[in-house]
């Protein structure tokens, strides 16, 4: 138990200076670059046998359907990989980069929590190796000659109606979202409607965390399409010449950074895309990294297993050719009383009954990790401090009977100690034999693909297509992108679009609003309602309880 903040916590340990942690892996000094003592940008061009080498087991974080508060996923993560190098195996986690908008929000840092942190967690919850500030530069200078060739003539016969592109900034800043510029007469543009995205939700994020090299990042930025002209052509990111500048501005960007867990684990944290409009996985290249390096290479897929592991798994490991071993499913018993019925102000009151009722969630998670995706799975039990033995004894006992690997997970409140029995089960899985499947083949029609999604793997119906999204749907099979994976835009609180049906609803239809194409990144958006890809600041924004001192110590973040 802990009554310190996550920064006190973190603030409390002697890090080892990088060089040591990328030592211990045995990462050639050469491919470092040092930011500082306790950070570094590895330059993967100076390794070989990155595309060809899989060294490692490959072991998935996911979770089940969550509370808005997240269920541990990183903090078990972080664990999960403490846990493993205490009892003596090379071990590496791959996650993602935190966006500064959460930060100041609601929601605060993403380096875990507890006792289960990635430090410098101030530096990695702010401007870290500058990443984020690069993809940014690299999104807006896209806008730039975007809209500097409408001004110039506009040769391309770009329809400033049908421009897709937006600017970005990495803030939650609501003011932004519909703007109007370009205003104020012939010399200073010309006026259009007009709106920011915060640098997460970026496709060019997508893009980098998919990218298996500089060539690769060039090729797919080239394929962006940014605007359609008057005739209906795409106009891409190639058309406007953009991808060298682009691809110079991320040359830093692309390499993955390596930190380390409170307990000295490596961590590479890289990259950090939309759990929604996007894939939301760290890069393909820090996941590579870590199985390249380490004999168990832990990372997680954003929100619940229906969305981010399906999306890991039909988007990020089919397109960089990578197979997992093993599957931990994160639950909390405050999770499952949520699907049991129960109100969010009681959730911190006991009651076996409400777990009880909310399992059928838990089940329907684990029958589509073992029987959809084909993969073995041990549920670790986030444990919180409110839970109470009954209640997760009645969680044990449900997965018992199912014969389904379960451990409780203290990792928040004792670090490596409290996820020991958790790796040593993730050992045990990773050396049995799955039959990894995809949840759908590329060469299914786009509707064949999200039918097979909302049925196999939601326990829906089927599909209904709105009419922009039908209208669209032509679109798409007429301009050839047929062929591409999907990737989901639905509520992360529910298997269904309705965030309200909690539990393992059944008989729902998932009506898909929109279809657009991300094609630089190689993926059809399926927009099940509106996604914000510009959040706001709550009433009270955890920035003004952020402070620094004058020897330069944050408080605050959490
Ligand atoms: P996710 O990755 O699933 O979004 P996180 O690991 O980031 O979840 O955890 C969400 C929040 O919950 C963090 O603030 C973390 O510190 C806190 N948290 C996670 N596990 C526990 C726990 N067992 N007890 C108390 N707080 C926890
Ligand atoms: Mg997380």
């Amino acid at each position: 138990m802990t009554n310190l903040s996550d920064i006190e916590i973190a603030n409390q340990v002697e890090m080892n200076p990088i060089t040591d942690i990328a030592e211990k892996l045995g990462i050639p000094k050469e491919s470092l670059a040092l930011y500082g003592d306790y950070k570094a940008k590895i330059n993967v061009s100076k390794l070989e046998n990155l595309d060809k080498a899989k060294r490692g087991k490959l072991i998935l974080v996911t979770a089940i359907t969550p509370t808005p508060a997240g269920e541990g996923k990183t903090t078990t993560s972080v664990g999960l990989v403490d846990a493993l190098t205490k009892i003596g195996k090379k071990a590496a986690i791959a996650l993602r980069e935190p966006s500064l908008g959460p930060v100041f929000g609601v929601k605060g840092g993403a380096a875990g929590g507890g006792y289960a942190q990635v430090v410098p967690m101030e530096d990695i919850n702010l401007h870290f190796t500058g990443d984020f500030h690069a993809i940014g530069a690299a999104n807006n200078l896209l806008a730039a000659l975007l809209d500097n060739h409408i001004h110039q003539g506009n040769a391309l016969g770009i329809d400033s109606r049908r421009i897709t592109w937006k600017r970005v900034v990495d803030m939650n800043d609501r003011q932004l979202r519909h703007i109007v510029n370009g205003l104020q007469g012939r010399i200073n543009g010309v006026p259009r409607e007009d709106g920011y995205d915060i640098t997460v939700a970026s496709e060019i994020m997508a893009v980098l965390c998919l990218a298996n090299n500089i060539t690769d990042l060039k090729e797919k930025l080239k394929k962006i399409i940014v605007a359609y002209s008057f005739e209906g052509t795409p106009i891409t990111a190639g058309d406007l010449k953009a991808e060298g500048a682009m691809t110079a501005l991320l040359k830093e960007a692309i390499q993955p950074n390596i930190v380390q867990t409170l307990e000295h684990s490596p961590a590479f944290i890289h990259g950090g895309p939309f759990a929604n409009i996007a894939h939301g996985c760290n890069s393909v290249l820090a996941t590579k990294l870590a199985l390249q390096y380490a004999d168990y290479a832990v990372t997680e897929a954003g929100f619940g297993a229906d969305l981010g592991a399906e999306k890991f798994i039909d988007i990020k490991c089919r397109l960089a050719e990578l197979k997992p071993d093993a599957v931990v499913l994160v639950a909390t018993i405050r999770a499952l009383k949520m699907h049991g019925g129960m109100k969010k102000a009681d959730l911190g009151t006991e009651s076996v009954e409400a777990v009880l009722k909310g399992l059928p969630n838990l089940e329907k998670h684990l029958s589509n990790i073992q029987e959809v995706y084909g993969m073995p799975v041990v549920v670790a039990i986030n444990k919180f401090p409110t839970d109470t033995d009954a209640e997760l004894a009645a969680v044990e006992k449900a997965c018992e009977e199912r014969n389904v690997e379960v451990t409780l997970s203290d990792v928040w409140a004792k670090g490596s100690e409290g996820g020991i029995d958790l790796a040593n089960k993730v050992i045990e899985l990773a050396e049995k034999p799955n039959s990894f499947s995809h949840v759908y083949d590329l060469s299914d029609s786009i509707e064949e693909k999200l039918t097979k999604i909302v049925q196999r793997v939601y326990g829906g119906k089927g599909i209904e297509l709105a009419p922009s999204a039908r209208k669209e749907l032509a679109e798409l099979e007429k301009l050839g992108f047929t062929e591409y994976p999907i990737c989901m835009a639905k509520t992360q609180y529910s298997f269904s679009d309705d965030a309200t049906l909690l539990g393992a609803p059944k008989d729902f239809t998932v009506t898909i609003r929109n279809l657009k194409v991300s094609a630089g990144a190689g993926f059809i958006v399926a927009l099940t309602g509106a996604v914000m890809t510009m959040p706001g600041l709550p009433k009270s924004p955890a920035a003004e309880r952020i402070d620094v001192d004058a020897e330069g110590n944050i408080s605050g973040l959490f």
